[in-house]
């Protein structure tokens, strides 16, 4: 019966709302794009925002070409596959999109899933057993996370982008049969990129394998949008890459793991979000041969989203604002204090700038900040606005030209 469990549960809901930790969905009523409009709370009135909280890093998730080739699919593909691939469920455009992602990336082959949740979930147990080891990042994503435990491989965890601390734990792991070292991409939080290059070199002389999960950078960073494996100058050294195309890549769902041939074989023969989950809709999949021909074409969104980011980040830096410093997409405003980080958001929503402040558990103890994500959808006015509205934001709270300690001493910590 659920009466004692329902008891049970309303506690707990009760408890996440006391502690200020409750999850409210904010409602979009219009496509997703740089200019959206939001319903927040569920009564409110309509309120048009410029969006800087979406993955949406290249603009494609409404591009017409995009759009179109969605469109096409349904007339030539149909809507679903009622179907896992290795039963009946298998196209023609899925196996080429997996060859454009392979080629686009520089790897041998590639394996759709219905999401890099799922990519993840099912990369680890089908390879690594009770004799091996993973190592991975303390940052890294919930799905590798949860990826890592369904394996029986041991797990060594290293301090975030600490390459010392990567190398000490490859030394304890020395008598594993294999190594495999597990990194995101870019870190989310932070809008870090991982050293790719020194992670390799790490690999190259412990003998390891080497897992980035990159979809906080496939499409756009590194000089031609390769991710963080070009961005860091090593590109082919890497053995698996995890991405997903509900990001940059078109933003609608959908994932896929590229590797070495002899991985992409087995995973295809062991992996469980693979052999028991449906297949991919067409709808998603010519959308996203759409979007890599895009990308193969032409670096032009992926510059736009550059120029966009240092126009941000330098009009922040200069009107006073503490950024972390880098070149990522994602851009943390540092406010060290939960409420601060969570009136200065609603502040900027009243002026029409959509951000999300962040703060524990998310991100550690005393680093509350906000999280804003640039687009190449947005025009530099759109930049400008922003700039703008959070300098006069920044002005009413007084944090503009403040140091950490000084606004910990005004704002609390
Ligand atoms: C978003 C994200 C995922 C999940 O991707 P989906 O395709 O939405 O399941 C996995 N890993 C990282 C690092 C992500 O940022």
């Amino acid at each position: 019966m659920f009466g004692r469990m329902k008891d049970d549960l309303q506690r707990e809901l009760a408890s996440i709302r006391d502690a200020g930790l409750f999850k409210e969905e904010r409602q979009i009523l219009t496509p997703q794009a740089a200019d959206i409009a939001v319903r927040f709370p569920e009564d409110a009135p309509r309120q048009d925002v410029i969006n800087f909280c979406a993955n949406n890093y290249l603009g494609l998730s409404s591009h017409p070409k995009v759009i179109e080739a969605a469109h096409d699919a349904l007339n030539t593909h149909g809507y679903g596959m009622s179907s896992v691939r290795f039963i009946c469920g298998t196209q023609d455009i899925h196996k080429q999109l997996e060859r454009k992602i392979s080629e686009f990336l520089g790897m041998e082959d590639t394996i759709l899933y219905a999401a890099c949740f799922d990519a993840n979930g099912g990369l680890f147990e089908p390879l690594l057993g009770a004799d091996d080891a993973v190592i991975t990042d303390q940052l890294n994503h919930a799905s590798i996370i949860d990826g890592i435990r369904l394996c029986k491989a041991k797990r060594y965890i290293y301090k975030n982008n600490d390459m010392a601390d990567l190398e000490a734990k490859l030394i304890e792991a020395r008598d594993a049969r294999y190594r495999m070292i597990a990194t995101d991409g870019a870190f989310s939080m932070d809008g870090t990129v991982a050293q790719i290059d020194k992670i390799c070199d790490l690999a190259d002389r412990y003998d390891a394998v080497v897992m980035v999960d990159d979809c906080h950078c496939t499409g756009f960073m590194g000089k031609t949008g390769r991710g963080s494996a070009e961005h860091c100058g090593a590109m082919g050294r890497v053995d698996v890459i995890t991405s997903t195309l509900g990001k940059a890549l078109g933003g609608s769902s959908g994932g896929f793991t590229s590797g070495r041939k002899e991985i992409i074989d087995l995973l295809r023969q062991r992996s469980r979000p693979y052999l028991f989950s449906n297949t991919v809709s067409p709808v998603v999949i010519k959308a996203s041969i759409a979007v890599i021909d895009l990308l193969s074409e032409t670096t032009e969104l992926r510059d736009k989203l550059e120029a966009n980011t240092q126009r941000f980040r330098k009009g922040m830096t200069s009107a006073g604002f503490d950024i972390k410093p880098g070149e990522h997409p994602i851009v943390p405003i540092m406010l060290y204090n939960a409420k601060l980080s969570q009136s200065i958001a609603r502040d900027l929503y009243d002026e029409g700038i959509y951000v999300i402040g962040f703060y524990f558990p998310v991100v550690g103890k005393g680093l509350a900040r906000i999280r804003v994500q640039l687009s190449a959808g947005h025009e530099f006015s759109h930049i400008d606005r922003a700039i703008d509205a959070f300098t006069k934001v920044g002005k009413k709270h007084d944090i503009l030209g403040k140091s950490k300690e000084e606004i910990i001493a005004v704002h609390g910590e």
